[in-house]
Parts: structure tokens; C-alpha cells; sequence
């Protein structure tokens, strides 16, 4: 059964084929893929295997794993995920790292702020590495803050974490000692050459940063320093190639780079940012 799946994954240009075909498997028969390399005559419902087979026609059409497992890790976390929200990726797991280590007193109590909050990974995770700080995500999208609200329950984490709708920081105040923020950068004419998974199936708001991917830097940073605190930084990830475009764009903005980290492809994935001193 296997080996049938991974071959008509393969034909459908998944790579990884045969892993794939092991998890879903094992999505349907609540076993994990190591059990099914034990254990490789584990027998399934005639329901499972109907089930496997749906989901395996679905992969073919390049829906992402993580949709059909309904699942995907994040900074060690499980995230519920679905195409209202953007997929984690690994890359944005150096914004968790720069956050912990702008604030690495685990008990400092943070008020953190996540703009664009999506599923919640980055804020949520940041919150797991900082027990005693609290946390507001912002999101345009009702159903993607559905999507972190209940990611904020499976984390046991509703008590420090509040959601609400908001058209990037139009009407926001407060001083926060750290704002986190993944913006859709992608330039427009860049998204119909996207893997498949990401172009159909991942929520276009999310990855359409306008013609040059720069358009919601230029919304969201003239606003930043009003709603940092006095010692606050603001972290935002940027794509390859783009972080003199945001340099310009924060300097016009009174802001300036303090500080950069790169994701394992070596790329300058995120920005430290703090209010420029006159
Ligand atoms: N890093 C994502 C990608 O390349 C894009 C995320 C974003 O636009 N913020 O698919």
C-alpha cells in the first residue's frame, strides 16, 4: 500500500515520497512513521485505508502535508495549521532565536507584541521561552486568529496571549518591549513561480508583499516607534535580498538597525530594530 502511494506521489513531483506516503499512513492510523518501518504488516480499517487514499489523491494535487495532517512543528511546538494561515517555516524560527536573545532572562515579564499574527507560531513560541510575559497578536484575518486562538489553547497558553482584528497597527497603542513581525513580502509578480503548495493552497494576504514585496514595510514601520517602549526592540523578518530596502524604509520611518540574523541558508532573515536616538 505503500509503496503504491509513493509511487503516485513521485509521479506527481513530490520529492519525498515514500516518507510522505508513511506519514499520512500513519495520520490516518494514529501511529507515527517509525512505527510503521517496525511494523510494516500493522493492518488498517477498510475506512483508514479510504481515508489514506483520499488523502494521498489530495497530496498528489500538491496540498500541503501540513494541511492533511492538519499539523506542523514549530520551534519544537505542534501548530495547527490550514489555509487560512501561513505554513511556519524553519527560517522564521531565527526570529524566536533573536527574540531570546535580546531577552534572555526567562523571568523578565516581556509585553510582546506579534503584528500579522497568523497561526501564532512566532508570538506563541516566544510566550513557551518567557513564562512570566503576556502577549497581543494582531491579524486582519478573523479566521487566522481563530487558527492561534485555538493554537493558544493547545499550548495552555489563553491566560498570557489576547488576539485581536487589526488592519496592521491602525489604531494600536501601548508600549511594548518586543514586537515581532513576518509581513508578506513577496513581490507580486514572483507568486505565480512559487511551489504550488505555497501558490494555491497558502493565503495570498500573507505572501504578497505588492510590486517590489516592500509595500507592507512601508505600511506597517512608520508606526513602530510609537508603540515601543523605552527599551523596546521590534524584530522583523525580511527576504532575501531585501534588508537595505527595509534599512531605507526604517530610516525614513525613525528607526534604525541595531542588529541582524541569518537562517541556516546564510540569508539575513531578520531585522533588530530600535527608535532612532537624535
Ligand atoms: N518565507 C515565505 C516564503 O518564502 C514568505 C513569507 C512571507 O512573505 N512573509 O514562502
Amino acid at each position: 500500500m505503500i509503496e503504491t502511494a509513493a509511487e503516485k506521489l513521485s509521479l506527481a513531483g513530490i520529492e519525498l515520497a515514500a516518507l510522505e506516503a508513511r506519514l499520512l499512513l500513519g495520520h490516518v492510523g494514529g501511529v507515527t512513521k517509525e512505527h510503521l518501518f517496525a511494523w510494516p504488516e500493522t493492518e488498517f480499517s477498510t475506512e483508514q485505508i479510504e481515508m489514506f487514499e483520499s488523502l494521498v489523491l489530495r497530496r498528489c494535487r500538491r496540498e500541503p502535508i501540513s494541511h492533511l495532517q492538519g499539523i506542523r512543528e514549530f520551534w519544537s511546538y505542534s501548530f495547527h495549521v490550514d489555509r487560512n494561515v501561513l505554513d511556519p517555516r524553519p527560517d522564521s524560527e531565527t526570529i524566536v532565536t533573536a527574540a531570546l536573545e535580546y531577552f534572555p532572562a526567562r523571568d523578565f515579564s516581556a509585553s510582546i507584541l506579534d503584528i500579522g499574527v497568523g497561526s501564532g507560531c512566532l508570538l506563541l513560541s516566544v510566550l513557551q521561552e518567557l513564562p512570566k510575559s503576556m502577549g497581543l497578536g494582531l491579524d486582519v484575518s478573523c479566521k487566522a486568529l481563530e487558527v492561534a486562538q485555538l493554537n493558544a489553547k493547545n499550548l495552555d497558553l489563553e491566560d498570557r496571549v489576547k488576539f485581536r482584528k487589526s488592519d496592521w497597527l491602525t489604531g494600536v497603542s501601548g508600549e511594548f518591549d518586543l514586537v515581532l513581525c513576518n509581513p508578506p513580502y513577496i513581490p507580486t509578480g514572483q507568486i505565480e513561480y512559487l511551489e504550488p503548495e505555497v501558490r494555491e493552497f497558502e493565503p495570498r494576504m500573507a505572501l504578497d508583499g505588492g510590486p517590489d514585496g516592500l509595500s507592507c514595510y512601508r505600511k506597517i514601520l512608520p508606526s513602530v516607534s510609537d508603540i515601543l517602549g523605552s527599551e523596546g526592540v521590534a524584530i522583523f523578518e525580511v527576504g532575501a535580498g531585501q534588508k537595505e530596502d527595509v534599512r531605507r524604509i526604517a530610516e525614513l520611518s525613525g528607526l534604525q538597525i541595531i542588529d541582524e540574523f541569518k537562517d541556516l541558508s546564510g540569508h539575513t532573515r531578520c531585522l533588530i530594530l530600535e527608535p532612532t536616538n537624535f
